[in-house]
């Protein structure tokens, strides 16, 4: 089999930081599903790799470590994706300790802010959903104000309230780009912008994030992911192409009920990419 029609899923969430899954049942799910090489990338976490990596070994699915960093670049929210890093890299994981203090003071800002939104219980409620207090999301605070009611679907939260600019929206900061590039760069890894689809910013915001991520020697972009829409794979393989980086395939999956595609299931690269996987086989 040719590289790029390997099934590969390079970014998903375990229950160590928004997804429901814990990452044993994760791992299991991704083999049945069929996924031949994969990473789970908890949002500034490295603690489900351990258990992932070692049922993923006996499913006899190939493991890549990873992670997805929150960046601040231009006052934006930013998801860097790093993958085959080394989980035991001292500037990583001191990196990513500083980033869920940061985590920790936000969600406690969010859940005062809610209050006086008049919503009650936010923060307690949120953290009924977390593993732990540092990794608290918009995502467990969304799962909470849709149990309560306050919503009719996990989109309709994040458009109301909690999506960047809303009234219930607090902002944080993040690492830079150079920092999270610096981190994953010194572990070994490879630097990959996640879902560039997501991002609401202007062609010339893009031009100079994408020059900014290649000029701190940034490897790859996410062309197919779940938080693409089809439109948008030929979109950002010609991005990929334009600048030379290698295309990352990833689900995104966090949750059997909340996401739109699961674990494996998406379709192949656009041809005439060069996958970020082709090192590693
Ligand atoms: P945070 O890192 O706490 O700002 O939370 C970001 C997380 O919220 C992302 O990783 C997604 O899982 C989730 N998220 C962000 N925007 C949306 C949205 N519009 N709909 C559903 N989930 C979202
Ligand atoms: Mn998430
Ligand atoms: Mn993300
Ligand atoms: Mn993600």
């Amino acid at each position: 089999m040719k590289n790029v029609e390997l099934n590969a899923d390079l970014h998903c969430h375990s229950s160590q930081s928004d997804g429901v899954l814990a990452p044993r049942e994760l791992a299991l799910r991704a083999a049945r599903q069929g996924v031949q090489i994969w990473s789970l990338t908890d949002h500034d976490e490295l603690s489900g790799l351990m258990t992932a990596g070692a049922v993923a070994s006996e499913q006899g699915l190939q493991f890549v470590p990873g992670v997805e960093i929150s960046v601040i670049w231009m006052n934006r929210t930013i998801h860097i994706v790093g993958l085959n890093i080394d989980p035991a890299n001292a500037q990583l994981v001191t990196g990513l300790e500083d980033i869920r203090l940061r985590r920790g003071e936000r969600a406690r800002a969010m859940g005062d802010k809610l209050e006086k939104l008049g919503f009650a219980g936010c923060y307690e409620g949120a953290l009924s959903y977390a593993s732990n207090a540092l990794l608290l999301s918009r995502t467990h605070f969304a799962r909470f104000m849709l149990e309560q009611g306050y919503c009719s679907r996990l989109q309709q939260v994040f458009d109301l309230y909690l999506g960047e600019g809303k009234p219930g929206f607090v902002g944080a900061q993040w690492a830079s780009l150079e920092q999270a590039l610096g981190w994953i760069h010194a572990s070994g890894g490879v630097a990959v912008v996640a879902h560039p689809g997501r991002y609401r910013l202007s062609s010339n915001q893009f031009d100079a994030l994408f020059d900014a991520f290649r000029d701190l020697g940034g490897d790859a972009i996410e062309v197919v992911t779940g938080s693409h829409y089809p439109a948008q794979y030929l979109e950002y393989a010609n991005v990929a192409r334009r600048y030379g980086f290698l295309a990352s395939r990833g689900s995104d999956f966090h949750s059997p009920g909340e996401s739109r595609i699961d674990l494996g299931q998406l379709p192949q690269l656009p041809p005439g990419l060069d996958p970020v996987w082709s090192a590693w086989l």
